[in-house]
């Protein structure tokens, strides 16, 4: 299997093969098809699979060609996540696999000033990834407009829970659009996050590795 064969694009390719990766991962070789396709995606995975690509080249791939048709400042695409060291590596994974589709990714976390953080999503983010906490603060103060979201990711579900960020999780996922593409990734699956893949995922496309 090669990323020629999964449809992506040759900007993408380029980012890909300057990262040095040769072939798809096996959830990306699962999970890249359907979500071109726009389907949503319950993925049991845990860190070290790839997974970050298997969402991340899709994303990309799909706002490039939305390009031209969408304006504004507002992000298109959300990816939570519930650590600081995650947010920032899904961050920077975004800007090498989009390296050459020239959109705008920018990460927020807590712990930190929020000014340099208010003023990069000022100046236009297509793709934001956040805590949930530090993104809770910043709704609050009407710095983020979440109502342009088209894709949401919901990183490490059951890590949420466990860090007691499910009701944050609720409180963000309540302020996104109906009309979503969502993707949710738990390496483990507890009844309450079983509730709220019901929830929140339409008819998903279920990948496990
Ligand atoms: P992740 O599970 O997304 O945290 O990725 C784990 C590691 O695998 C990261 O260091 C990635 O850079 C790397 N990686 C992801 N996809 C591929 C691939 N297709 N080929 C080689 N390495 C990869």
């Amino acid at each position: 299997m090669t990323f020629e064969s999964l449809k992506i694009i040759e900007p993408i390719l380029k980012a890909l093969d300057k990262a040095g990766y040769t072939e798809p991962t096996p959830i990306q070789e699962e999970a890249i098809p359907p979500l071109l396709d726009g389907r949503d995606i319950l993925g049991c995975a845990q860190t070290g699979t790839g997974k970050t690509a298997s969402f991340a080249v899709p994303i990309l791939q799909k706002l490039y060609a939305e390009k031209a048709l969408r304006k504004g400042t507002a992000p298109k695409a959300l990816v939570l996540t519930p650590t600081r060291e995650l947010a920032t590596q899904i961050a920077a994974s975004f800007s090498a696999y989009g390296e050459f589709v020239g959109l705008k990714n920018t990460v927020i976390f807590g712990g930190v000033s929020q000014n340099p953080q208010v003023q990069a999503l000022q100046s236009g983010v297509d793709i934001l990834t956040a805590t949930p906490g530090r993104l809770i603060d910043l709704l609050d103060q009407k710095h983020v407009d979440l109502r342009h979201i088209s894709y949401f990711v919901l990183d490490e579900a059951d890590r949420m829970l466990d860090m007691g960020f499910l009701r944050d999780v609720e409180r963000i996922i309540a302020r996104l659009p109906e009309k979503r593409q969502t993707m949710l990734f738990s390496a483990t699956m507890p009844a309450e996050i079983e509730k709220l893949t019901k929830r929140i995922l339409k008819d998903p496309v279920k990948v496990a590795v």
